[in-house]
């Protein structure tokens, strides 16, 4: 059984501007809402895809990892994508640290991954 891979997004609210540039939408596989996909992630699902992985995308309200997934680290491709967005390399800290620590409920709770602040 290969591994399924969960690409955790955020919600996209509805007429929203992509937050990343040339990010598109993918449905939750558990709720259907929509979430951002960035380019990055949008070329990682299809290369996971064709190693023959399972991609599934989760919205950060359904997303429940079990204690022993894997969390992959973000890329530095994903990094940029957030400098070009708008983050602080401060920003950028924050976000590493709440990766890290695989602190989805921070997330949930307002934390905005683009800006690094709480908010909206
Ligand atoms: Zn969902």
């Amino acid at each position: 059984m290969p591994d399924t891979i969960g690409i955790i997004s955020r919600p996209a609210a509805a007429g929203e501007p992509p937050p990343i540039r040339g990010a598109t939408k993918a449905n939750c596989a558990k709720c259907g809402c929509q979430v951002w996909v960035s380019p990055y992630m949008q070329q990682k699902a299809k290369d996971f895809e064709k190693e023959g992985q399972a991609v599934t995308f989760q919205c950060i309200h359904c997303a429940n990892p079990k204690p022993d997934d894997e969390f992959r680290p973000l890329a530095p491709e994903q990094l940029e994508e957030l400098r070009q967005a708008g983050a602080t390399e401060e920003d950028i800290l924050g976000i590493l640290k709440i990766v890290a620590a695989r602190d989805l409920k921070t997330i949930r709770d307002g934390y905005d991954l683009r800006t690094g602040h709480h908010g909206s």
